[in-house]
């Protein structure tokens, strides 16, 4: 299993339409606001992993709709913050890559999965059937609406995989309508 590390969550409702970049301006704010360290800056890898080149704290954004969710750590992570909607080919294609059997997939499996990629360093890559193992019924606890800010000790105990990739995972609710995926690996 991966080492633990704490994470630190935020999420906040953003005037309007979240744009592309937003992540990435809201973990240098973060940074500016509280820093990590004497000299914190963000680095993107060449695999889309982000890190403070001061430090070495691993970064993770993520919007949906007016949603924001920023998390920050010691250790590799992803995070995942999905809007609740029907999308049934995309579940169907994701049941069958994570063998997910009669129950299928939902809103909760694919943040799960992206968070995943995301922590691995494979963010948009498709992996092929029996490559990704998620939960058949993620359990998930409620957040306060927003804006929040949440330090996690240790990530729960779902386990998530890829071929050589090891992790654990926690599912939040957000509201009614949103769902958050945080995966450690
Ligand atoms: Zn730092």
């Amino acid at each position: 299993m991966p080492e633990t590390h704490a994470v630190d969550l935020v999420g906040r409702r953003m005037p309007g339409r979240v744009l592309r970049g937003a992540g990435r301006r809201g973990l240098r704010a973060w940074n500016r606001s509280q820093p990590c360290c004497a000299a914190p800056r963000l680095d993107i890898g060449p695999d889309g992993r982000m890190r403070c080149g001061g430090c070495g704290m691993w970064c993770s954004a993520s919007h949906s709709r007016d949603r924001l969710v920023l998390a920050r750590s010691m250790g590799p992570i992803g995070v995942d913050v999905q809007v609740r909607v029907d999308r049934l080919r995309a579940m169907r294609v994701l049941a069958e890559v994570a063998q997910l059997g009669p129950a299928g997939a939902g809103v909760e499996q694919w943040a799960l999965a992206e968070a995943t990629l995301k922590a691995a360093g494979r963010a948009g890559s498709v992996p092929g059937r029996g490559e990704l193992t998620l939960p058949a019924a993620p359990t998930s606890r409620a957040l306060p609406d927003e804006p929040f800010r949440l330090r996690i000790e240790a990530v729960g105990a779902e386990s998530v995989g890829m071929p050589g990739v090891v992790g654990r995972a926690e599912q939040f609710t957000w509201g009614s309508g949103f769902v958050i995926a945080l995966v450690q690996i």
